[in-house]
């Protein structure tokens, strides 16, 4: 069993050896933004840089952030959910897009030098389209060309493909990355990544702002 440490230790390695520097977490009480109590996301005390000001350690950042989310509390006491965590990040600031982010999660996650998942157990979600944007396709034939059968991929909507911290602010479609448990049944003929049964469960999203 990998122990959180080591899972931290890895990942930032994974990322420094792609080029990124790693900075440190920012406080869980955000500095400048008056909107929220506690840092809730890695992304959060980088908005400022993903709107465009440069960033004193360049284009591609790494980092563990400290993160309390009270929107989730009702959920906490089932096996994903907790008010703290840490969330792993890697940050492209105009730099590298779609195509190297999928890749390297796709890397991290399945090589037997990193995390060593078992590929035939990795399903993705991509964003399906709607009035205002369109599908997803740059994201979901990125998947396809690391080996992620159609089967796996599925196309789903904005309510659950789609990033956004607020009313007004940076935003853009995401693609979600599940693992299938062995041990947890699928519900039933419609269990899909989503789904809560806990078949399937969420281990990693890259938000591609835009
Ligand atoms: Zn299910």
């Amino acid at each position: 069993m990998m122990q959180a440490q080591e899972l931290r230790d890895i990942y930032l390695k994974f990322f420094k050896e792609r080029g990124h520097s790693v900075i440190a977490s920012a406080s869980l009480f955000p500095e400048d933004d008056p909107t929220v109590l506690f840092t809730s996301a890695g992304m959060h005390p980088l908005v400022p840089y993903l709107l465009g000001q440069p960033h004193p350690e360049g284009k591609r950042l790494t980092n563990v952030q400290k993160c309390v989310r009270t929107t989730d509390i009702d959920e906490v006491g089932d096996t994903t959910h907790l008010t703290f965590f840490e969330m792993l990040g890697n940050w492209s600031f105009g730099d590298y897009w779609k195509k190297e982010a999928i890749t390297w999660s796709y890397e991290f996650l399945t090589s037997k030098k990193w995390l060593g998942f078992n590929p035939n157990k990795l399903s993705v979600t991509v964003f399906a389209g709607d009035r205002d944007s369109p599908r997803d396709d740059e994201a979901a034939s990125a998947w396809r060309s690391v080996g992620i059968p159609d089967e796996r991929i599925y196309f789903l909507s904005k309510e659950e493909n789609w990033w956004i911290a607020g009313n007004a602010g940076p935003c853009g479609p995401c693609t979600e990355m599940f693992i299938e448990v062995d041990e947890i049944a699928k519900c039933g003929p419609d269990c899909r990544p989503g789904c809560n049964c806990g078949h399937f469960v969420e281990v990693w999203n890259d938000v591609f702002m835009s």
